[in-house]
């Protein structure tokens, strides 16, 4: 169903590695995170071992089925970063199952988060959502947003403030796209001016299967990549 695991995933660690060479890069300064979402446990154990031990899941009811399952196989070293819309009712879920959390859009989740997270004893990494593309249909805060969502997070305790993710227009002319990357970092440089105590902006979360080359030139510290090394999802999975 998936073809190659193993291999697929050597060829995006290829193509990562290409786009930080003609960028200038570090290729460590690029983490790939992969994203599972739709696909099996057993896929996820596969891409583990070749060193991945954190994945991105879309849905709180899927990463909680994996994690029992997860538990269940022993393996409490795989963890979760969650990469979709989450509903502020279901904050707790990601409060104890994830380590991540880049879709961070509201003051309201971020208070109810940090909430949930004192009470369960953990920290929680985070990254806010930036919709760089202006499509009603993406989340996360619209750039001018940014900064008064940042100044609510300084009361978060238990959220460690991280950087920022992005979901680019999906064209294929790559100019448009290049300029959702270009106004994460815009919005960064914003923040980072704003220099508030204790949150860290360093984290750059954009790029896909299809556009990483063009993020990581544009300066990406994370790929989120999911096709390109698990295979086509069914069309429900799609977003
Ligand atoms: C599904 C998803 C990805 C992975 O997309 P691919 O095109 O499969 O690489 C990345 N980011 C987010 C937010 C997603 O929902």
């Amino acid at each position: 169903m998936s073809g190659d695991l193993v291999e697929n995933l050597r060829r995006v660690e290829v193509r990562i590695a290409r786009a930080c060479a003609e960028a200038g890069r570090d290729p460590r300064s690029v983490r790939l995170l992969p994203v599972s979402k739709t696909h099996p446990v057993e896929a996820m154990l596969r891409v583990s071992d070749q060193g991945y031990h954190l994945f991105g899941e879309n849905r709180v009811q899927e990463m909680q089925a994996k994690s029992d399952r997860l538990r269940e196989l022993g393996r409490t070293d795989i963890g979760f970063s969650v990469i979709g819309h989450l509903q502020v009712n279901k904050a707790r879920v990601v409060a104890r199952l994830a380590s991540e959390f880049q879709a961070l859009d509201s003051a309201r989740l971020a208070h109810e988060l940090d909430r949930r997270c004192l009470a369960e004893g953990r920290r929680l990494d985070v990254l806010v959502q930036v919709n760089t593309s202006g499509e009603a249909s993406k989340s996360g805060v619209a750039p001018e947003e940014a900064p008064a969502l940042a100044s609510e997070l300084r009361h978060c305790e238990a959220l460690r403030v991280r950087g920022l993710m992005t979901v680019a227009l999906n064209a294929s002319d790559p100019a448009p796209v290049a300029a959702c990357f270009d106004r994460l970092v815009d919005v960064q440089r914003r923040l980072r001016d704003a220099d508030i105590p204790g949150l860290s902006w360093d984290d750059l979360s954009m790029g896909m299967t299809g556009d990483l080359e063009l993020a990581i030139s544009r300066g990406a510290t994370c790929v989120r990549v999911g096709r390109a090394i698990f295979g086509e999802r069914p069309l429900q999975g799609a977003e």
